[in-house]
């Protein structure tokens, strides 16, 4: 079985993105011809507590988005939702608002039609078990760069923990870029479909039908006779991180050549993920594959 399929395209976007409507520094009109000149296919604008409508802006699918967010400053945690192609009935919610009632905000997100996603938990400071108490979020940001790629913007390590506890869900790079530094256009989601338009766009997403990179490509990822065989562009590792702790040599690590490795699904994994590594250590993160009919 193919996770992608070969006769669909390939189109880049950025999920998380901020312009002069809340704290990013450039018009969304500078921030949408930047992405553009740098490849990007689309981009959902998600300014702090504004809906920003979307559509065809300057030839770039722009998704409808917003982000909600709450810093408890008391007990130290932050919860940001962003909320992609809602309607716009979105903007109307309560002038105080939920007061980091974080279900509240996924409900609101989900009743006007969007996607739910659970931003930089490491940033955050979450822990696995406050994400573990909410329900109906669609993804979690396995990367968010405005938080430092190497340090809390990577939350691979908190994903892998929330899906070992039975959780399911999507993962997603973003930049969350604000033009502060750097942060504009260092990663992107790769979307496997059937056109640019927003309909086959966010079907694929839903579908899984994408993956997140700072740098290297995957070229396919197939699984077949209980192994998983994965093609890339050039890397200097290719990992395979299960739900299972156990392996005889206490890693996921593979490289059979620079560019493809395969694994042997193990009688303990239900779940796994290809993470790859170029030679300048930007990462590449498949979605979790569910291998539990594959063994
Ligand atoms: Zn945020
Ligand atoms: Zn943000």
């Amino acid at each position: 079985m193919q996770l992608f399929l070969n006769d669909y395209g390939w189109y880049k976007g950025n999920l998380h993105t901020h312009t002069t409507l809340s704290d990013g520094l450039l018009s969304a009109r500078e921030v949408i011809s930047y992405y553009k000149s740098k490849g990007y296919d689309f981009l959902a604008i998600t300014d702090h507590e504004k809906y920003y409508p979307g559509g065809f802006e300057d030839n770039m699918l722009v998704l409808p988005g917003i982000e909600i967010a709450y810093n408890d400053n008391v007990k130290r945690i932050a919860y940001h939702i962003l909320g992609i192609d809602t309607d716009d009935g979105v903007r109307n919610y309560p002038e105080e608002g939920w007061q980091g009632d974080a279900q509240k905000m996924i409900d609101h997100i989900k009743s006007h039609g969007g996607m739910a996603i659970v931003c930089h938990p490491d940033w955050s400071l979450m822990g696995v078990e406050d994400v573990r108490r909410l329900h109906d979020y669609d993804a979690v940001e396995i990367m968010n760069v405005i938080s430092d790629p190497d340090a809390r913007g990577n939350s691979a390590n908190f994903c892998d923990a929330l899906m070992a506890r039975g959780e399911e869900f999507l993962t997603i790079a973003s930049d969350d870029s604000h033009f502060y530094n750097g942060d504009a256009g260092y990663s992107a989601i790769y979307v496997n479909a059937a056109s640019c338009e927003k309909k086959d766009i966010m079907e694929a997403i839903y579908a899984g039908r994408f993956y997140s990179s700072c740098g290297p490509t995957f070229k396919s990822i197939r699984i077949e006779n209980g192994y998983i065989y994965v093609s890339a562009s050039p890397v200097r590792l290719i990992r395979f991180m299960s739900d299972n702790f156990y392996t005889p040599y206490r890693r996921h690590v593979c490289r059979m050549t620079a560019n493809s490795a395969e694994y042997p699904i193990g009688k303990m994994d239900n779940f796994v993920r290809v993470e790859l590594e170029d030679e300048n250590g930007k990462r590449a993160w498949s979605q979790y594959i569910d291998v539990r009919e594959f063994k």
